[in-house]
């Protein structure tokens, strides 16, 4: 679990402003969920045989005894939080949301115990329109995020339920032939979760996978059709993406679309953006049969990969180094930052507290980035005037009245 330190918080802001901004564009609304939920809901969502209920979820006793987990991801959650606010009666809804989960994995490069995510859940619309639509608007925000090059789209299609089951049949088969090739995980998922199988990390198994048969050649008529009209509009829109069929995901709720946004830039932990439809989710958890699609999108590695890019984010600097150097300046002092504050309210203005000499202040003044820094000495205060001092430029220092110094600066 990572601080963020000031210096670093720029990118972040940078990204989640950004996203702001998106959701605005497309008309989304937000929604915040608390971070601890009731463990079952993660069992009923996620499924039993995935590695986050397995293994990485942090779950907890209260002191009623109830069980309680802090949120690994944020589509049950939000799940929840409609049926519960009753947000999916004969309505659609766009939503997004923003903010930590929890998962205890083994920490290393793109992978937290805390991380971040940036999410939309979409309600009450079959597709595939809207499945293109989140898809657009995330190829957007790499243009915004100035990545668009180092990422790459990839798509599939895991059918309904129905189509699953017949599938896995083959799937089981198959692997049956190749049992002892298979890690233990797998040996086990076998049994208990086929599918996931194809998830597997395990580079070992990448040949079997990759020969294993594909769920995109088992669907029934109408899936096909679906899974052929997102391509074609994706197509119509130069969306370019390539159709990886062992992508299953790591989660049981997905059917039909399900997309991963990779990219090669940060070794070994490559997925930015995963997401999906999950038709069956709401019904499952108790609401009525409600189509659904959402993705999520991991910061830490959006920040990684902001951080590696051209694009420039300069950490914040004051615009204004105030300097109040003499005895009882320092009310003179406030009276101007307040109504610098007040009359130009986009400028950042840092004023020196806690006194030291003008020397050191003006140490301060120049280490803190501003560009200009405003004088306010024993003689300023009797006079009622301001200096005002470029910091990155020789100019000449200027002695102002409030009014002048506010004119000027604006
Ligand atoms: P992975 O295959 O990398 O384990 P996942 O399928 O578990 O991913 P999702 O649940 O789909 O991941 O989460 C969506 C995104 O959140 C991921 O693509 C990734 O960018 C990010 N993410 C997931 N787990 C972590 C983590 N432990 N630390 C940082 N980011 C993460
Ligand atoms: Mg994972």
């Amino acid at each position: 679990m990572n601080d963020l330190l000031p210096q670093n918080a720029t990118t972040w802001q940078f990204i989640e402003s950004s996203f702001q901004h998106l959701m605005k564009q497309y008309g989304y609304g937000e929604i915040r969920m608390p971070i601890v939920e009731k463990t079952e809901l993660f069992k009923r969502s996620i499924g039993e045989v995935t590695d986050i209920v397995e293994k990485e979820m942090y779950t907890f006793e209260d002191r009623n005894g109830d069980s309680l987990t802090l949120r690994p991801e944020g589509t049950a959650c939000c799940v929840r939080a409609c049926l519960q606010h009753g947000l999916l009666h004969n309505q659609q809804q766009r939503l997004w949301y923003m903010g930590p989960m929890f998962r205890h994995e083994r920490p290393q490069k793109g992978r937290y115990r805390q991380f971040h995510q940036m999410g939309v859940e979409t309600f009450g619309m079959a597709g595939p329109d809207i499945d293109v639509e989140l898809i657009t608007m995330i190829a957007r925000f790499w243009k915004v995020l100035g990545i668009e090059d180092d990422v790459r789209l990839e798509i599939n299609s895991l059918g309904t339920s129905t189509e699953r089951t017949a599938y896995k049949k083959l799937l089981v088969e198959y692997l049956t032939q190749h049992k002892d090739k298979l890690d233990d995980d797998s040996l086990r998922r076998l049994n208990t979760n086929p599918l996931r199988v194809l998830d597997s990390k395990n580079p070992d198994l990448k040949d079997i996978i990759s020969k294993a048969p594909k769920l995109l050649d088992h669907l029934d008529a109408a899936s096909a059709d679906y899974f052929r009209q997102l391509c074609a509009s994706l197509d119509k829109l130069k969306i370019n993406y390539v159709v990886n069929t062992s992508l299953v995901r790591g989660l049981d709720y997905y059917s039909q679309t399900v997309f991963e946004w990779v990219t090669d830039s940060l070794g070994a932990q490559g997925t930015v953006c995963a997401g999906g439809r999950y038709d069956g989710l709401v019904e499952q958890l108790g609401g009525k049969a409600t189509t659904a699609i959402g993705f999520a999108m991991g910061v830490e590695r959006l920040v990684s990969m902001v951080e590696q890019s051209a694009t420039d984010i300069k950490p914040a600097a004051p615009d204004l180094y105030i300097i109040a150097a003499g005895e009882n300046v320092q009310q003179f002092a406030f009276s101007v930052v307040e109504t610098v504050r007040d009359e130009i309210p986009a400028l950042s203005v840092l004023l020196n507290c806690d006194g030291g000499s003008f020397k050191s202040q003006m140490k301060k003044a120049d280490k803190s980035g501003a560009a200009n820094a405003l004088i306010i000495g024993e003689d300023e205060v009797a006079e009622k005037k301001i200096c005002i001092k470029n910091l990155r430029n020789k100019e000449p220092q200027q002695k102002l009245t409030l009014t002048e110094l506010v004119q000027f600066l604006k």
